[in-house]
């Protein structure tokens, strides 16, 4: 009955100081400090250990102005994961800072939007406005894996295995998916940058890049619905989640966290 239930991480692995104006379409009257965190996810259950996002490497923060905490496989590793026994990589979308880190995870099949690729791969990429996140050596990689047949397509929502289903949500990136997980308090959401922090959920505003400023507010709506409560969606690229939910062990404070636990009073 309960083999559908399964475990979250959600794990740092860098930073990037800002102001909040920043973090808005519009920008935002307050030009106040506003960082965002870069985080890798990963599901534990009854059917293995499922990573959602690959982050970026140092080469790639160096280049994009951002700091790396800890790489992500140091992040793996602290929790029990072995980077080289995932089978299961879900990529929410093709921007930079969750494609990296390609040969991390050399024996897994990476599942992703078909739309997610054809748009990383088509003319949108010809305009400055819209190629930005994209970094054209992950996309590259990305296809060299489907060649190598590593990629598994999904169209819209899909089932990886039974508590855990992608849903697409477009938006942010045209073919961004976002990933439900049936866990011991209910149906835990991770957005991605469906939606980058709780208060683009609370107020309804919207983070700049974007390419459906329309699909990323019905996105809301969507992540609501798909989660047993909105404190049941987890944001992208939100600080707060590091302080609202438990340290995964002793020693990993301000790094790892259990998403599937109540958050923290
Ligand atoms: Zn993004
Ligand atoms: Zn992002």
């Amino acid at each position: 009955m309960s083999n559908d239930i399964h475990e979250i991480y959600a794990i740092k692995y860098g930073r990037h100081e800002r102001k909040k104006t920043e973090n808005y379409l519009g920008g935002d009257p307050h030009d106040t400090p506003d960082p965002i965190d870069y985080f890798v996810w990963a599901i534990v259950g009854p059917s293995g250990t499922f990573v959602v996002d690959t982050g970026f490497d140092t080469a790639m923060a160096k280049k994009r102005g951002r700091q790396i905490s800890k790489p992500i496989a140091e992040g793996l590793k602290a929790i029990d994961i072995a980077p080289d026994k995932v089978a299961n990589v879900i990529i929410s979308h093709l921007h930079y800072d969750h494609c990296g880190n390609y040969d991390t995870f050399p024996g897994a099949r990476f599942h992703l939007q078909d739309t997610e690729m054809t748009y990383a791969t088509g003319r949108c990429m010809c305009h400055q406005a819209l190629r930005l996140p994209f970094e054209a050596d992950d996309v590259v990689a990305m296809v060299r894996k489907v060649f190598a047949g590593r990629v598994e397509f999904h169209d819209g929502d899909g089932e990886i295995v039974p508590g855990v289903t992608i849903h697409h949500i477009g938006g942010h990136s045209k073919g961004l998916q976002s990933v439900r997980v049936k866990t011991r308090r209910g149906h835990v959401v991770l957005a991605a940058d469906a939606a980058h922090l709780y208060a683009h959920l609370e107020t309804g505003r919207v983070f700049p890049i974007t390419y459906n400023v329309g699909e990323v507010v019905e996105g809301y709506a969507k992540l609501q619905k798909l989660a047993s409560s909105p404190g049941h969606v987890i944001p992208g690229h939100d600080p707060l989640v590091l302080a609202r939910y438990p340290v995964v062990k002793p020693g990993l404070d301000g790094w790892a966290v259990r998403l599937d636990a109540e958050p923290k009073g």
